[in-house]
Order: structure tokens, then C-alpha cells, then sequence
């Protein structure tokens, strides 16, 4: 499998050479904030699968928990590509509009957040807040992180 995305102004793209661990999107006002608009979709993925070409700058911001991420852009159009949370070490959160081919949400985060005017058709998905990750991802993303984690 393999995945490619770039930003806006094509000098920096990258590859991703496995399948994502998990999509979603989140709500909350740092989202907000951090793309101009209503929320953000992030693609979990391992960071050994991801290849990436042209100059980024990263800058480190906090995170509700407190634990702080960095954030990744490129240099030149300074569009957000990624981003690595602390505490998820070995991972990186890629943000899923910036791939060549959509990706759906597989949840959706901090609804209580949510826009007034955006509707989300699949209720089963949502979440207050945040999820309980061993009840939510898919049993193989849950195993392949348990196999890496070891
Ligand atoms: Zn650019
Ligand atoms: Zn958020």
C-alpha cells in the first residue's frame, strides 16, 4: 500500500508505504484555530512508514492533555502536514487533506465542539470527546500497535 500527499505549492510530498491505523476527525477549538475552519481530519500512522521530500520548519504547541505536540509545515507555503504528539511516541498524526485520495473518518472527536450548522450522518461514530482507543480502533490497527509498542 501506498499513500501520497503534498502541500499547496508541491515542495515538499511524501509517501506513506502502509495502511493508516486509524482516521478521524476532530472538533475541538485548538482544530478549529489551527486550520481556519471547523475541524481537523488526522490519519494515524507509523512514523518508519513515512518518506518525505522537501523543506519543513516544526514548531511545538500544547495539546489539551498538557503533553504538547509538534506541528510540521512547509517551509515555503507553510501549509500543515503533520504533526507528532508526545505521548504517542513512534507515531505521527498526518493531516488526512493534504493525501491525494480522501479518507473517510472512521470517528468523529470533541463533538461537543461541533459547528451548530455541520451534520454528521453517522451518529454511531461521534464522541463527546475523546474515545476509549482499545474500544474504537479496528482490532488489526489495535494489534499491529500492541506488536509495535513491544
Ligand atoms: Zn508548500
Ligand atoms: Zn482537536
Amino acid at each position: 500500500m501506498n499513500l501520497k500527499g503534498k502541500c499547496a505549492c508541491g515542495e515538499v510530498n511524501y509517501v506513506i508505504n502502509d495502511k493508516p491505523l486509524f482516521t478521524q476527525a476532530c472538533h475541538c477549538k485548538n482544530c478549529k484555530i489551527s486550520t481556519g475552519s471547523s475541524y481537523v481530519i488526522h490519519t494515524m500512522i507509523f512514523e518508519d512508514d513515512f518518506f518525505i521530500e522537501g523543506k519543513i520548519s516544526s514548531t511545538e504547541l500544547d495539546t489539551g492533555s498538557g503533553k504538547g505536540y509538534h506541528a510540521y509545515f512547509c517551509i515555503k507555503c507553510g501549509v500543515y502536514l503533520y504533526c507528532k504528539y508526545k505521548i504517542a511516541s513512534g507515531r505521527l498524526a498526518i493531516r488526512t487533506s493534504t493525501l491525494e485520495k480522501p479518507i473517510t473518518p472512521q470517528a468523529h472527536i470533541f463533538v461537543k465542539d461541533k459547528d451548530p450548522w455541520i451534520e454528521i450522518s453517522n451518529k454511531d461514530i461521534c464522541h463527546e470527546s475523546m474515545y476509549d482507543r482499545d474500544k474504537t480502533w479496528p482490532l488489526d490497527s489495535l494489534s499491529r500497535l500492541s506488536a509495535k509498542e513491544k
